[in-house]
C-alpha cells in the first residue's frame, strides 16, 4: 500500500483540553507516524500512513474529540513522504500571530473527584487536584500559547511523580498545565481577619467556623467568595449588613442535587445545567415549603444554586450541606481575586480568609443562568464560558473591539467570524471596576497579540466605558464607531440567533442614551446590523433627578399620576398618595415644572417602577431592577385579562400612551383587586402592546421576525406572554440564550454592528 504524508491544521478550542494526547492515542491505533504540536494557530499534525488510515483517523478524531475541545476548522495539505519511524508530541513553539484559544475554567471531573476522596490515592484530600479534563484555565493564563510557563503555575516545580504523569501521553495528566500534588503544588492557609495565619487543618477549621455562623472569604477559581452558613438567618443578616446589600438575592452552593432538591424544584434540563462542566449559578423555583431563611432572596420566588466546582469546594461540602457563596466584593466593586487585595478590601466583611498560593491572573465571577422553554438563558456570562467565542456567520478581516455599556459591563473583541465576549466586569462607576476593565482589555488584546483595528462605543457621552473607548481609539490611532444603545441590544439578539437581516426589534430596558439626547428604554426599532429606524416608543415623561429617580421608584409613581391628573392627583384615595411625603413631592414638582434636572425618558423600566410604587410594593430600591422584579414575582398567572395601552400614530412613528393603563390600575386598586392580579394584567397588557405595535409594523414593512432584547426581557412573565402571543399571530420570535439580554450583551452587539458596517 502506498504511503501518504499530510499536514493537518486544526483550529478551535484545541489547547489545554487534552487534544494532543487524544491525537497521539488515535494515531497509534491507526498505525500512523509523524508528530503533533501546539502552535499559536491551534494544533498542527504531520502524519504519515496509508490514506485510508489517515481518513479513518480523522473521522475518529472528529467523532470522539476530547470532551472540552471544540473543533472549529480542519485544513489539510499533502507533503512528500518522509518515512517517519514513530509518532511523537512536540513541545509548543511561538509564532507570529497568536490566534489560538484558551479554554474556559472547568469544574472538577468525576475521575479527579474519585481520587480526591480515595484514601489510596496520592492526592487524597489535596485541594488542587486537576487533570486534562478539568481545572483552572482562563483564570490562570497570562498569555498564549497555553503552557505551564505562561500560567501562574510557573512558580511550582513539578515533583518527579507529577512530571512523569505530565510527560506520559498515556496519562490523564499528560500536559495538564496546572498539574500538581501535595508535595510540589499550591497549598491552603486559613487566616484571621488581620491576615494572621492560623494553625491546624485549614479546611476542618473553616468548616467548624462556618457552622458557628462566621463569614469566610474563600478563594475559588475566578476570585473570592464570601461564604456563610445558608441555614443561619443571623449569619446571613450579618453578611448583608456588612456588605450593605439588604435585598439583592445571594447565591448558594449545595453539596449535591438531592440537597438542592430539598429546597427548590429541579427539572431535567436544570439538573443538566447545574452538573455541566461550566457549573453556573442556576435560578430555580423555590418549593412551597422551603426551609431556607427568607433573607437569602427576599420577595423572590427563585434561589440561585450552584454545585461545588473545585476540589476545595468538594472538601468543604464533605461536612456541610449548603452555603451562601456570594461574590467576594464590596457593594458594586469587582470581585477580589488577589490574596493581599482581598484581605484589604474585604476587611470588615469577612471574619476569616481561606486562601491559597495559586494566583488568579484574570478574575471571573460565577456565571448566572436559568432554563427557559427547556433551553439555558445566560444572564451573566463569565466563569466557565469566557473566553469561548461566539461564532457569527459574518467574516471581517478587521479586529473590532466593543467597549460595552455602563451596567453589567463586558467588552468584546472580534476576529474573523468569532466574537470573544469578555468575562463579567460589572458596574463601571467606581475606580476598582475601571481598573478591572482596563486590565481585562489589556489582557485580551495581549491574547490577540496586536491591538484591534476598530473601536466601538456606546453613544452615551458620560459612560466610563465610552470615555475609555474614545481615549483608547485616540491613543492607538484607530477609527471609532458610536452605536446607539438599543440598536446594540437588537444587534446582540441578532448575533445570539445567528441572524443577519432586518427585523422588528423590541428593545426595552431602564436606560439608554437616545439619538435625540433623551433617555430611551421602551423602543420598537426596525433594524438590521447596518442601521435602524425608531418606529415606536413609550411616551416621554420627565425623570426628576435623573439617576436618583431610578433609585426612588416612588418618584415615577408620582410623575405618572401628576402627568395624568395634574395637581388633583393628590386627592386620589389610595395609600400611595396618602403616604406621599408632601415636602419631597413639592420639591420634585418644581423640578418637573421648571424642567430642572428632569430629562425625558421613554423607559419601560421606569413604567414598571411607577406601577410597583403605586401598588405600594417598593418606593426605593437597593439593587438594579428591584421594583420591577418584585412586581414580576407577585404576578398571578391564572389571570387572563389585561390593561390596554393606546397606540397613537404620530407622522412616521407610533407613540405608546400608558394613561389608560394607569387609570385602570387605580380603578382596580379601589375595587380591592389583589396586587398579584393587577401585576399580571399589567404584564399581559405589555405583551399585547408588543403584539399590537408589531402588527402595525409588519403591515408597513412586511417583516415577520421579532427580536426581544434589553434588560426588561429578563422578566420571565413578560417574555413568556409576549413570545406566546406573538407566535399566535404567526410572528417568528427571537429571544436571547447565549448572550445576556441585559447590558452584558451590549459589547457583542456593538461588535456585530461594526463587523457588518466596516468594509
Ligand atoms: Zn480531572
Ligand atoms: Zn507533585
Ligand atoms: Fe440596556
Amino acid at each position: 500500500m502506498k504511503k501518504e504524508r499530510r499536514k493537518i491544521e486544526i483550529r478551535g478550542i484545541v489547547q489545554g483540553v487534552g487534544f494532543r494526547p487524544a491525537v497521539y492515542r488515535i494515531a497509534k491505533r491507526y498505525n500512523l507516524k509523524g508528530s503533533v504540536f501546539n502552535d499559536s494557530k491551534g494544533v498542527t499534525l504531520d502524519v504519515e500512513g496509508c490514506p485510508e488510515d489517515i481518513n479513518s483517523f480523522l473521522e475518529e478524531l472528529k467523532k470522539n474529540p476530547p470532551p472540552l475541545s471544540d473543533i472549529g476548522e480542519i485544513r489539510g495539505e499533502e507533503l512528500p513522504v518522509k518515512e517517519f519511524n514513530e509518532f511523537k508530541i512536540i513541545e509548543s513553539e511561538e509564532s507570529e500571530e497568536k490566534t489560538t484559544l484558551v479554554s474556559p475554567d472547568i469544574s472538577t471531573c468525576d475521575d479527579c473527584r474519585k481520587e480526591l476522596l480515595s484514601k489510596k490515592d496520592r492526592r487524597y484530600l489535596y485541594p488542587f487536584i486537576n487533570c486534562t479534563n478539568c481545572g483552572p484555565r482562563f483564570t490562570i493564563t497570562k498569555e498564549l500559547p497555553y503552557d505551564r510557563k505562561n500560567t501562574t503555575m510557573k512558580k511550582f516545580d513539578m515533583c518527579e511523580k507529577c512530571r512523569t504523569e505530565y510527560e506520559n501521553p498515556e496519562d490523564r495528566r499528560f500536559h495538564a498545565q496546572p498539574n500538581a500534588c501535595g508535595k510540589c503544588g499550591p497549598h491552603l492557609e486559613l487566616l484571621n481577619f488581620k491576615g494572621k495565619k492560623l494553625n491546624g487543618n485549614p479546611i476542618n477549621k473553616a468548616i467548624k467556623l462556618l457552622k458557628k455562623g462566621k463569614t469566610i472569604a474563600v478563594k475559588g477559581l475566578g476570585g473570592f467568595h464570601l461564604a456563610c452558613n445558608a441555614k443561619d438567618i443571623k449569619a446571613i443578616t450579618i453578611l448583608r449588613e456588612r456588605k450593605m446589600r439588604p435585598y439583592k438575592p445571594l447565591a448558594l452552593m449545595a453539596k449535591d442535587i438531592p440537597t438542592i432538591e430539598k429546597f427548590v424544584e429541579v427539572s431535567e434540563e436544570e439538573r443538566e445545567l447545574l452538573m455541566s462542566p461550566r457549573a453556573p449559578v442556576v435560578l430555580l423555583k423555590k418549593k412551597e415549603k422551603c426551609s431556607l431563611p427568607d433573607n437569602i432572596a427576599p420577595n423572590n420566588n427563585f434561589l440561585g444554586f450552584m454545585l461545588p466546582y473545585t476540589p476545595l469546594h468538594i472538601l468543604l461540602f464533605e461536612k456541610l450541606e449548603v452555603l451562601i457563596m456570594t461574590s467576594g466584593n464590596k457593594r458594586d466593586e469587582p470581585i477580589a481575586f488577589d490574596n493581599r487585595d482581598a484581605i484589604k478590601r474585604l476587611e470588615g466583611i469577612a471574619d476569616y480568609f481561606l486562601i491559597h498560593n495559586r494566583d488568579i491572573w484574570m478574575q471571573a465571577d460565577d456565571s448566572v443562568a436559568r432554563i427557559v422553554d427547556d433551553e439555558p438563558l445566560l444572564l451573566r456570562r463569565s466563569r466557565g464560558y469566557a473566553p469561548q467565542p461566539i461564532r457569527y456567520p459574518i467574516w471581517n478581516e478587521k479586529k473590532i473591539i466593543g467597549f460595552g455599556a455602563h451596567k453589567h459591563n463586558t467588552f468584546s473583541i472580534s476576529r474573523g467570524d468569532e466574537i470573544f465576549v469578555s468575562h463579567y466586569i460589572g458596574e463601571t462607576d467606581n475606580l476598582e471596576t475601571i481598573k478591572a476593565f482596563e486590565r481585562g482589555i489589556e489582557h485580551f488584546t495581549n491574547f490577540f497579540d496586536i491591538p484591534p483595528d476598530i473601536a466601538v462605543v456606546d453613544l452615551h457621552p458620560a459612560y466610563q466605558a465610552t470615555k475609555f473607548g474614545k481615549k483608547w481609539a485616540f491613543d492607538n490611532n484607530k477609527p471609532l464607531i458610536e452605536v446607539q444603545h438599543h440598536h446594540a441590544h437588537i444587534a446582540s439578539c441578532l448575533a445570539d440567533n445567528l441572524l443577519d437581516e432586518k427585523v422588528i426589534g423590541v428593545a426595552w430596558d431602564g436606560t439608554g442614551y437616545g439619538e435625540d439626547g433623551n433617555i430611551w428604554g421602551g423602543e420598537f426599532l426596525v433594524a438590521d446590523l447596518e442601521g435602524f429606524e425608531r418606529k415606536a416608543h413609550l411616551q416621554y415623561i420627565p425623570l426628576p433627578g435623573g439617576d436618583i429617580a431610578v433609585k426612588e421608584p416612588w418618584r415615577m409613581g408620582a410623575v405618572y399620576l401628576y402627568d395624568i391628573f395634574g395637581d388633583s392627583f393628590r386627592r386620589l384615595d389610595i395609600d400611595f398618595v396618602k403616604t406621599l411625603d408632601k415636602k419631597k413631592w413639592l420639591y420634585i414638582k418644581t423640578m418637573i415644572d421648571k424642567r430642572v434636572n428632569s430629562p425625558l425618558t421613554s423607559s419601560i423600566g421606569r413604567l414598571f417602577d411607577a406601577v410597583s410604587s403605586i401598588l405600594g410594593l417598593r418606593s426605593s430600591i437597593s439593587y438594579q431592577g428591584q421594583a420591577a422584579i418584585e412586581l414580576e414575582m407577585i404576578a398571578k398567572e391564572d389571570e387572563h385579562e389585561f390593561y390596554k395601552f393606546d397606540i397613537i400614530r404620530n407622522t412616521n412613528t407610533y407613540i405608546i400612551d400608558p394613561k389608560k393603563v394607569i387609570e385602570s390600575i387605580l380603578e382596580d386598586i379601589k375595587k380591592g383587586t389583589a396586587n398579584g392580579y393587577i401585576s399580571m394584567k399589567f404584564h399581559i397588557g405589555l405583551a399585547e402592546m408588543i403584539v399590537g405595535v408589531s402588527n402595525l409594523l409588519r403591515e408597513e414593512t412586511n417583516i415577520n421576525k421579532v427580536c426581544l432584547s434589553g434588560g426588561v426581557f429578563q422578566n420571565m412573565v413578560l417574555r413568556k406572554e409576549a413570545t406566546q402571543r406573538l407566535k399566535k399571530q404567526r410572528f417568528e420570535v427571537y429571544n436571547h440564550s447565549k448572550i445576556p439580554p441585559n447590558d452584558g450583551g451590549i459589547s457583542a452587539g456593538q461588535v456585530a454592528i461594526a463587523m457588518r458596517r466596516v468594509k
